[in-house]
């Protein structure tokens, strides 16, 4: 398409600004949508302003606007203007461009703020136009997200040139996917969602390109997901060898449980790879999952690996898998980076003397060579980066794969987030757990936490006191962690406190961890690092310092850390009660333990933002809609698209090749996703 220094006033420098936006080409600043929009429809008469309102006035200039220098830097430019109701003073700080620019009898309109105070009215800063150049007043204006250089009505006047330059835009939404789904043609989109003749032009044109969006999204990850499933492996013969497996365990699976590992065997059968999400609340049992597939694995003659995010964790894995295969021929090898003789312990693997490699991030080195990795596991997908975790299948030929992840996310969102893999869900706990019982308290109570936590500690239990990371500095955020432990350590005489924060070396977190685990320290001053699962099974308290900070799915996360072990287990909340929407997360969170019930609370109260942002998944950054409140839209693209693809709907071949076309743009190849 034309660039956008097509357009008139678009010169080298202001290309260069537009750039910046990825606005290189006239089509790219077409979809530079609106955030929001003025309606400036409405005229009054000077009579019936309204204190605090903004309004469209039609006025005659009485007298040209007076300058009055009130300091250094400080300019106010006044005039009067009247119309038949009434007279208004109109002032502007600071903009030397009014003056000299109206005279006496000009017929002008302006739109902006009115103050009212008894019979004196003005209007401040507003945005004027004469009568007779009449454009931007009397409209609904859009509102474009600015940079530095860049104002409204440059944006605007772009785009009416863009709109006219481009002409007649080509379709390309089946017309038979339109009629079904009540969507709008392409050039009434456009015109209605830059100027939109009235709202309800505008909530169709919006409805189009969210349709638009997220229909193109939807498309690309099931092309991807088809692409990956042409990758061909040898399947698994003998998948019902699991029972025996599972007759071992000490529990009764949860249904949840059979069910994915069904699942999982299912796909194991198949001569395509597969490429599972496992998603769990904290605590629902996915470990044993990826041990069942394991084991199907192993009696198949492949080798598994499961990769963790810490060493604590991954030495936890390895405790945990060699008590599953205790009496079995199954040999474990645990690798991280702090493995002696790493050596020998690669050409083990590599001879397939290991049957299961557990470890950290060690498993992607590139010394790793394994003999035939059929079943690669990645525990807590989000604290790996997105290319460690396709590096780990890649060590092997197009194995089978899952990642697992305890940050449940709402179903609509995890077709667009994992739209590229099948998902299977834990969505029940294995019975006898007793929900952690939260409170949310202000600072006048901490006296009584403090004393409720020395009682528990001393009749034996563990604790921890989590202390918020504050992003814009980590320093300040280790100071905090320090003065707490510090501080604690001399109030309470008789406990053992250990500090662990995110500037520790991995080995020397772990060293803490473990303490921990042995009962050398008691309560455990941290920050979030603590977040990722660890099992430490005789702590049953948290306290979250300064809960209002964290979002919920993470207070959630750590909530998660105590009561695995049956005792009754506390989380208490420190506070500041400020604010409607704290106290609302507050009371969400005392109110369920229930992981998708939060996260969909969360998202509704404050939005995808980083959590759930796309670009951590690799997928581009969403331009109109919004994957929380357009969860309506969500549905019906995803029907289409599966119109689309079971070609359940009338579509040439034309319209199948454009719409195409569009869909080949929406993720580049060379993204790795999740
Ligand atoms: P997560 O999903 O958080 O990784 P884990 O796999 O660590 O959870 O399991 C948490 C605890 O629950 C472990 O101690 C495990 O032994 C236990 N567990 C798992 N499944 C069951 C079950 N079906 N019945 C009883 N306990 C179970
Ligand atoms: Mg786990």
């Amino acid at each position: 398409m034309e660039s956008i220094k097509a357009l008139n006033g678009v010169g080298p420098q202001r290309a260069k600004i537009l750039e910046k936006k990825g606005i290189k080409t006239v089509e790219d600043l077409l979809y530079y949508f609106p955030r929001d929009y003025e309606d400036r429809t409405k005229f009054c008469e000077i009579r019936d302003i309204k204190d605090g309102e903004n309004a469209c006035i039609s006025a005659t200039v009485y007298s040209p606007a007076r300058e009055a220098q009130i300091r250094k830097n400080f300019t106010i430019y006044s005039m009067t203007v009247f119309d038949e109701s009434g007279q208004l003073k109109v002032l502007w700080y600071n903009n030397r461009f009014v003056k000299g620019a109206f005279k006496t009898g000009d017929k002008v309109l302006f739109y902006g703020k009115v103050n009212v105070r008894g019979r004196h009215k003005e209007i401040e800063n507003p945005v004027y136009e004469k009568e007779e150049k009449q454009h931007f007043i009397g409209k609904i204006v859009p509102i474009y997200p600015l940079s530095k250089n860049l104002t409204q009505k440059m944006v605007a006047t772009l785009m009416e040139e863009a709109i006219k330059r481009a002409g007649e835009l080509e379709e390309y939404l089946p017309s038979g996917i339109r009629k079904k789904y009540g969507i709008c043609e392409i050039n009434f989109a456009m015109k209605n969602i830059h100027f939109p003749e009235n709202f309800s032009n505008y909530q169709s044109a919006r409805k189009r390109f969210v349709f638009e969006e997220l229909l193109l999204l939807r498309l690309a990850l099931m092309k991807r997901r088809v692409n990956n499933q042409n990758a061909l492996r040898t399947p698994f013969a003998d998948t019902e060898c699991v029972g025996e497996f599972i007759k071992t365990l000490p529990y009764q699976l949860t249904k949840a449980q059979t069910r994915a590992i069904s699942e999982i065997c299912a796909d194991f059968a198949k001569n395509t790879a597969m490429n599972r999400l496992l998603e769990g609340d904290v605590g629902s049992g996915k470990t044993v999952v990826a041990a069942a597939g394991m084991y199907v694995a192993f009696k198949n003659g492949f080798q598994s690996a499961i990769m963790a995010p810490t060493e604590i964790l991954a030495f936890q894995h390895f405790e945990c898998f060699s008590q599953f295969f205790d009496g079995t021929d199954i040999k474990i090898a645990f690798l991280t980076k702090s493995t002696k003789n790493k050596q020998k312990m690669y050409e083990d693997i590599k001879n397939g003397v290991y049957d299961i490699i557990i470890g950290t991030n060690a498993l992607i080195s590139d010394k790793v060579i394994y003999k035939n990795l059929g079943f690669a596991v990645t525990d807590e997908q989000h604290r790996f980066g997105v290319s460690q975790r396709a590096e780990l299948t890649e060590k092997g030929e197009n194995p089978n794969s899952l990642i697992m992840t305890a940050t449940p996310i709402p179903r609509t969102l995890s077709l667009i987030l994992y739209g590229d893999l099948d998902i299977s869900v834990l969505d029940e706990l294995p019975p006898g757990r007793k929900p952690v019982l939260t409170y949310a308290v202000g600072e006048d109570m901490r006296k009584r936490v403090y004393a409720f936590l020395e009682k528990n500690v001393k009749s034996g239990m563990q604790a921890y006191v989590v202390c918020p990371l504050i992003e814009e500095s980590e320093t300040q955020d280790l100071k905090n962690a320090k003065e707490l432990f510090e501080k604690l350590s001399k109030y309470f005489r008789g406990i053992k406190f250990g500090l662990m924060h995110g500037k520790m070396k991995a080995e020397e977190k772990d060293s803490v961890m473990r303490d921990f685990l042995d009962k050398k320290i008691d309560v455990l001053v941290s920050t979030t690092v603590i977040e990722v699962g660890v099992n430490v099974p005789n702590s049953n308290i948290m306290i979250i310092e300064n809960a209002e900070r964290f979002g919920l799915a993470t207070l959630h996360q750590l909530r998660g850390r105590v009561g695995r072990a049956g005792e009754q287990a506390y989380c208490i909340m420190i506070a500041e009660k400020s604010g409607e929407l704290v106290k609302k997360r507050m009371e969400t969170m005392c109110r369920s333990n229930d992981g998708f019930y939060i996260s969909e609370q969360d998202l509704k109260l404050r939005g995808p933002g980083d959590f759930f942002g796309t670009r951590q998944h690799g997928l581009p950054e969403m331009k109109i809609a919004n994957l929380v409140s357009d969860t309506d839209i969500l549905k019906l693209a995803d029907s289409a698209a599966e119109d689309i693809i079971k070609k359940s709907e009338q579509i040439s071949p034309y319209e199948e090749k454009i719409l195409f076309e569009k869909v080949g743009n929406v993720i580049p190849e060379s993204v790795v996703l999740n």
